[in-house]
């Protein structure tokens, strides 16, 4: 057991033939039985090669938050836009 840390080596493709998954990076190759994928929201971009559709997306959301004093009414305002998005 036990583990290397690749740091700075980004997944390029992952290939699986069914019994070997092959993660292609930029500084090599490995294969392996099994893979776990946990790269964030950018998984889905990963797995979509392997026909397997994640309902994952990445988009900025410009948001300002200014720290001003507020009314309790508004307060709770901000706060339900906040959780909405
Ligand atoms: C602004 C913001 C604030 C948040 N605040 C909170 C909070 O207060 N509390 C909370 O519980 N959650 C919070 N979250 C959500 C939390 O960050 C995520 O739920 C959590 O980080 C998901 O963890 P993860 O390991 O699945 O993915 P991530 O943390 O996204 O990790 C994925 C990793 O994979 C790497 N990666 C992606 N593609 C590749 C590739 N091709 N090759 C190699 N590496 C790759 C990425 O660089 C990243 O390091 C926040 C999210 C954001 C954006």
């Amino acid at each position: 057991m036990g583990g290397v840390l690749r740091d700075a080596e980004p997944v390029q493709r992952v290939t699986s033939d069914g019994d070997v998954v092959t993660v292609i990076t930029s500084k090599s190759v490995h294969k392996a039985r099994s893979v776990i994928l946990a790269a964030g929201p950018w998984t889905s971009q990963l797995t979509e090669p392997l026909g397997l559709s994640l309902p994952l997306e990445v988009f900025h959301l410009p948001l300002t938050l200014s720290l001003v004093e507020l009314d309790h009414s508004t307060t709770n305002k901000v706060s339900n836009f906040v959780n909405v998005y």
